[in-house]
């Protein structure tokens, strides 16, 4: 089979030219365990970090054989488990930029057969739409009366939050975008009821106006900067979900600090999110965001990388945040 690895060590942002396909073995199938080829992996920010041995899922370099990590969907072509049969569509979260992993039962997760397109599940209705269902409904608590403020509008987390924060009866979403496309994309296609690129000259003008003075729920993606300008226009006892940091995974330097008095002043509830804390409630996002899935309430772009071969650049643009929307190999 062909798989993804790393040229060589990295100490610094990834770009195409460190990364390179290779001819491997195809596993063999594990006693208890499944083989599966792989029809889509998934390309995350945090993927980076991890390459570095940055990451607090794997705090150490990644061995140079081993193929990129990735989230990945496909389906089974051999079974040693009762509990899997042949055919089976399933999630592995170790699946990696290969054409097929194998693992035991007990890490695969599998996809009922409902008619939703297979590579949903490692967006939306994935990792990252458990991320975004977590922040908002079990942290947040998001519902009538929020107005709700996301950046990182257009990719998979962003875009989900905003729109299950629409589906749980929210007054206003609110989101930022880097560049017109990207904000297009979150209010024609996500729905939103504004988008404000960051990119563009007074865009903070232009944010408070969205905001109408009433913004009561923030959901942080990006940077400790723009957690900052939506602390400052945030009504009292407003409630901030600190995410991700995009803007500052590739510094190699930790993310500046916010005003401590703003924080006081603004009587705000501050919550981490490590969406792993939620793997066990992953059966009850599935059953409120498939819903929402089906009914066109909540959809997410995709930027598809179409083959391995196509997977370094593609991931070299999600590092540059040019991705627009769920990045991923299409095997
Ligand atoms: P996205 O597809 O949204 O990609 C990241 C986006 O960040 C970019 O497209 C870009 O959008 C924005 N960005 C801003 N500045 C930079 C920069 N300097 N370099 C790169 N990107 C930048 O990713 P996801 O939807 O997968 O994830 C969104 C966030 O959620 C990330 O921070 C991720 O790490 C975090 N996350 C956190 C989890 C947790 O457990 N806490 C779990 C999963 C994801 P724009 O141009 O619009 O600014």
């Amino acid at each position: 089979m062909k798989q993804g690895v790393l040229k060589h060590a990295i100490d610094k942002k990834p770009e195409a030219g460190d990364f390179k396909i290779v001819e491997a073995e195809t596993p063999a199938c594990p006693d208890g365990g499944v083989l599966v080829r792989l029809e889509f992996v998934s390309m995350d920010p945090y993927v980076g970090a991890r390459l570095r041995g940055r990451h607090m899922g794997e705090p150490a370099p990644r061995p140079l054989e081993d193929p990129i990590p990735g989230h990945g969907v496909g389906r089974v072509v051999q079974t040693r488990t009762t509990e899997l049969n042949e055919g089976d569509l399933v999630y592995l979260t170790e699946a990696g930029w290969r054409e097929y992993a194998a693992a035991p039962a007990g890490s695969v997760r599998r996809i009922a057969e409902t008619g939703i397109e297979p590579s949903i599940f490692l967006g939306a209705l994935g990792m990252p739409g458990l991320t975004a269902w977590a922040g908002m409904t079990q942290l947040a608590e998001a519902g009538p009366g929020d107005v709700v403020l996301v950046d990182a509008a257009a990719g998979a987390v962003g875009g989900s939050a905003g729109q299950i924060a629409r589906a749980r009866g929210a007054d206003r979403i609110v989101g930022i975008a880097g560049g017109p496309e990207k904000c297009a994309l979150v209010e024609q296609t996500y729905g939103f009821d504004a988008c404000i690129d960051y990119k563009a000259e007074g865009w903070q003008d232009r944010l408070a106006e969205a905001l109408e003075g009433e913004l009561s729920v923030h959901f942080e993606n990006v940077s400790s900067d723009i957690l900052t300008i939506a602390l400052t226009a945030m009504k009292p006892y407003g409630r901030a979900v600190l995410c991700g940091l995009a803007a500052h995974y590739q510094t190699g330097k930790p993310a500046p600090g916010i005003p401590f008095g703003l924080v006081i002043g603004k009587r705000a509830k501050l919550m981490g999110l490590v969406v792993y804390d939620f793997y066990d409630r992953w059966d009850a996002f599935l059953s409120e965001c498939a819903l929402l899935v089906r009914n066109g309430r909540l959809t997410i772009a995709e930027d598809r990388a179409d083959g391995l071969h196509a997977a370094p650049e593609a991931f070299a643009r999600l590092m540059n945040g040019q991705n627009r929307g769920k990045a991923l190999i299409a095997l």
